[in-house]
């Protein structure tokens, strides 16, 4: 990786936030906020059980 600037670790954190609140939000609209049924490996929200096991799920 090129070392970068000030200004440019800023703008790549900025970046990143932004992107996380984008993630925020639709989790929020597809109810995984308050679901009943969290990952077990991340601790995401979902409204299906089966959605919650598939999550991060190690495929064999
Ligand atoms: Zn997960």
């Amino acid at each position: 990786m090129k070392p970068e600037g000030h200004e440019g670790t800023i703008l790549q954190k900025s970046k990143n936030y932004v992107k996380f609140h984008r993630l925020l939000a639709k989790a929020e609209a597809d109810g995984r906020l308050d679901g009943k049924h969290r990952c077990p490996v991340c601790g995401m929200r979902y409204l299906a059980a089966h959605e919650a096991d598939d999550c991060c799920r190690i495929e064999d």
